[in-house]
């Protein structure tokens, strides 16, 4: 069965329909990639599965739970217990060290400043970011600082990883070697990824493909099929 699905959300920002009908899913240990051109709801859609965006119809379900209609103070403890993110600018918070970064989620979930740090620690090895864990965002290369951020998405090891263009600010080199370490990090743990991207070379290190055009979703190669039957 599907660990997360959107089934036929609707999302309108004003009066500018985002999402009109989109039902997607991925099961456990999945990559799944959503293409498609720029303004056709692929964020919009990542932001409902995830539980940051409301739809204003259809239902989202995480683990066989339905989680859109949850009050925002249970989303949010969620998102922070079972889910990842990252997304196309690392976002990491500059004050911090790049090693502070990656421990983050643990520090968020209680877990304690040493232990945090513990395991903060191994990811800078296994991502090539050796010597690197006392640095801040603004002396980091590009491609260094995300894959801080994916250390960061990954290290409470989420059920769900959520990265919107991750690679989209990096070059074509730097953006494969992030996904190679992304995709691996995550089948190593299980993870399941929703892989926002508008990049095929990008898309191709996921199971399954999707492409949301308008605003609905549609399932281009088959892999896990939910129920036995993609839509
Ligand atoms: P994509 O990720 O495929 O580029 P988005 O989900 O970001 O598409 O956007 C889908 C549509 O919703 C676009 O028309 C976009 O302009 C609009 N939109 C997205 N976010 C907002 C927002 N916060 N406020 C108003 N309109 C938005
Ligand atoms: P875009 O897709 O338009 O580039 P982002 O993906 O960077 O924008 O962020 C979209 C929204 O998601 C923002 O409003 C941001 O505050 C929110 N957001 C980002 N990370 C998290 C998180 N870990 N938990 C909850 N909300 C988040």
């Amino acid at each position: 069965t599907a660990l997360i699905e959107a089934r036929d959300v609707e999302l309108a920002f004003g009066e500018t329909p985002a999402l009109r009908g989109a039902s997607l899913s991925a099961g456990p240990g999945e990559v799944l990639a959503v293409m498609g051109p720029s303004g056709s709801g692929k964020s919009t859609l990542l932001h409902c599965l995830a539980g940051i965006l409301v739809p204003d119809a259809g239902e989202v379900y995480f683990d066989g739970q339905r989680i859109d209609n949850l009050g925002e103070a249970r989303r949010s403890a969620l998102r922070r217990d079972r889910f990842g993110f990252v997304f196309q600018f690392g976002q990491l918070v500059p004050e911090l060290t790049a090693e502070e970064n990656v421990a983050l989620p643990l520090l968020l979930n209680g877990v304690r400043r040493s232990a945090a740090l513990a395991e903060a620690r191994p990811w800078f090895a296994r991502l090539g970011l050796d010597g690197l864990g006392g640095r801040r965002s603004g002396e980091l290369s590009g491609g260094q600082a995300q894959r801080v951020a994916l250390a960061r998405g990954l290290v409470a090891r989420p059920r769900v990883l959520f990265a919107d263009e991750p690679t989209g600010a990096l070059d074509s080199l730097t953006g494969e070697q992030v996904m190679e370490l992304m995709v691996g990090a995550a089948r190593e743990q299980g993870t399941t990824v929703v892989l926002v991207t508008h990049e095929p070379r990008v898309a191709a290190y996921a199971d399954r493909e999707a492409v949301v055009r308008d605003g609905k979703a549609k399932i281009l190669s088959m892999g896990y099929a939910p129920g036995g039957a993609a839509e």
